[in-house]
């Protein structure tokens, strides 16, 4: 078992995902489509979005299949996972890295990939979901932006590593990834309905125009405005600055915690002291947004970043974890409503905070767009809670805004935040001490496939009954799934398993199997600590009949699964 992600190749995404199509009309897992109306589309930094909705940086943009999974459920805003000089190997990540039963927790940060795996996971997803715009009738092949995000400090953004990316995904023509990714497009056309040898020529190399701007907590002001000033005026990008929610201040932040019921968050004065301050936000605020608009560019704020608070009931293995969901949302309300007062409504917001499908109208109705979803998503449910907020969102045919109601905002704040929330003085450890290896489930109730980011746990129909298989090369041991099985099991942990290789299955615990051979004959296999060689062409009788079947499926029917 590793939290190390082998990123799906280009042909097998495309194969995968037009084969589940045209199987069992989903994709990726997601049973829901959203099919965008002209009624509301907005412009985004000097582009043109189906929806002002989408998906925040973070589990949810960072693999091709995830950003594939977005778009189908009704995404079209995509902050792709911040990328930062530290990556790979050298970024270390306690796991598991997500809690997100009630109010959201995480202690993970950038991409887990290389900055290069990384781009080409951008460059993939952004070719897949023109493929899918098209072929599934989604909507238009310009509706949806991408945007990226990079961090944290000027000398690791100026590094020739992170300078190639964004160099990169502002004009991909010349990257080997764009032009494989097209041929590969072409040479599929063959099995599509509805996409053409034109619609592939138009794809544009020009991911990104704009970019997300994300720093540490307690990075000087100065140097927050030295980087805006680098993206704005050397790399030609369009801004969105990242704040905190410590611009609200500690007494504020406190209350506004208390008052939900959720006295259990710890957290200290020292971090608000150390963040950028508001006296100090507000003129690098203006002075920036000024440049902008002497540059002919687009400058805006997104609302919020996470809140740092303290681990105090091993809720994760780290010191520090970041707080999101309904908890933050208080509090990014907040600083929309300090901010456009500031700025007599006019500054725009970006947002992500505690969005859902309840909230998201009102929040909208506000002039804050666009707005992103994470911790919601990370539900049962998972993309396909987006699909409801899309829904939820369109069917209130609001009109676009041109400045945010700033007496609005703070109406939500009260509103919607109260009254107090149900609260949690006890968590427990989502990891079971001692896994049970098995590979039933009584219910197969698929709330792990659903709510997991990366598409790593899948539900097959094995001679007429369901059967939970986990996907190891997708897995990041972010440990999700771990919180809401209703059955306690922890699916990543203790679910037949799909193995790229004997190797990878060797380094882990969990019964499955990995192929053997190029041909998919042979397989290694184990259960519950029992090892066996399959070979399918004469099945050695001693191995469980069930497991058989099991690989035997996913050899004919859902090859697409061994993509490794
Ligand atoms: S399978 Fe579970 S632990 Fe792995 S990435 Fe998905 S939700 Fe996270
Ligand atoms: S492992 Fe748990 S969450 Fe996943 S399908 Fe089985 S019962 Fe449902």
């Amino acid at each position: 078992m590793s939290d190390r992600m082998h990123p799906i190749p280009f042909s097998s995404l495309v194969d995968w995902a037009l084969t589940e199509w045209s199987q069992q009309g989903t994709v990726f897992g997601c049973q829901k489509t959203y099919h965008a109306t002209a009624q509301q589309s907005i412009p985004y930094a000097g582009r043109q979005l189906e929806l002002p909705l989408g998906v925040a940086a973070g589990p949810h943009t960072q693999l091709a299949q995830n950003l594939a999974a977005a778009y189908v459920c009704g995404g079209r805003v995509f902050e792709l996972k911040t990328v930062q000089i530290l990556d790979g190997e050298d970024l270390h990540v306690s796991k598991p890295c997500i809690l997100a039963e009630d109010e959201g927790y995480n202690c993970e940060w950038s991409t887990e990939l290389t900055v290069p795996q990384a781009m080409e996971e951008y460059v993939k997803g952004w070719c897949l979901l023109h493929l899918l715009a098209k072929e599934l009738q989604l909507g238009e092949q310009d509706g949806f932006v991408f945007n990226m995000s990079v961090g944290y400090d000027l000398a690791g953004i100026q590094s020739e590593k992170i300078d190639r990316f964004i160099r990169g995904l502002k004009d991909a023509s010349q990257t080997d990834i764009f032009q494989r990714c097209k041929e590969e497009l072409r040479a599929v056309l063959p099995r599509c309905r509805y996409m053409t040898a034109e619609d592939v020529d138009n794809i544009s190399p020009h991911i990104c125009n704009s970019v997300t701007m994300s720093t540490m907590h307690g990075c000087p002001a100065a140097q927050i405005e030295e980087i805006a000033n680098y993206l704005l005026e050397e790399k030609n990008l369009d801004l969105y600055l990242k704040c905190n929610p410590t611009l609200l201040g500690y007494d504020r932040v406190r209350e506004a915690l208390d008052g939900l019921g959720f006295h259990y968050i710890q957290f200290d004065r020292e971090q608000f002291a150390s963040d950028l301050q508001y006296e100090d936000a507000v003129p690098m605020i203006r002075r920036l947004w000024e440049k902008a608009q002497k540059l002919g560019r687009f400058f805006g704020v997104k609302l919020t970043n996470t809140f740092p608070v303290q681990v105090h009931n091993h809720e994760l293995p780290d010191e520090t974890m970041y707080m999101s969901g309904r908890t933050l949302l208080p509090l990014s309300l907040g600083v929309a409503q300090l901010l456009g007062q500031e700025f007599q409504g006019k500054l725009p917001i970006s947002y992500c905070g505690g969005i859902n499908a309840q909230n998201v109208a009102s929040v909208y109705a506000t002039g804050i767009s666009p707005i992103t979803v994470c911790t919601d998503l990370l539900k049962p449910g998972g993309y396909h809670r987006l699909h409801s907020t899309a829904i939820n969102l369109e069917s209130a045919q609001l009109s676009p805004r041109q400045e945010v109601d700033v007496e609005a905002v703070g109406r939500l704040a009260r509103t919607l935040c109260g009254p107090a929330g149900a609260t949690h003085d006890v968590r427990r450890k989502p990891v079971p001490e001692t896994p049970v290896c098995t590979h039933a489930c009584k219910t197969t109730c698929g709330c792990c496939v659903t709510l997991c980011p990366n598409r790593a746990n899948v539900v097959i129909t094995v001679a007429g009954q369901r059967q939970m298989l986990h996907l190891d090369g997708l897995c990041n041991e972010c440990g999700n799934c771990a919180s809401f099985c209703p059955e306690k099991f922890a699916p990543y942990l203790e679910k037949f398993t799909v193995f790229c290789s004997p190797e990878e299955m060797e380094n882990s615990r969990n019964s499955g199997f990995a192929p053997l051979d190029q041909q998919r004959y042979r397989f290694a296999v184990r259960l519950n600590g029992q090892r066996w060689e399959l070979d399918l062409t004469q099945p050695d009788p001693a191995i469980p009949r069930d497991l058989v079947d099991i690989i035997l499926t996913v050899v004919d029917v859902y090859p697409y699964l061994l993509y490794c």
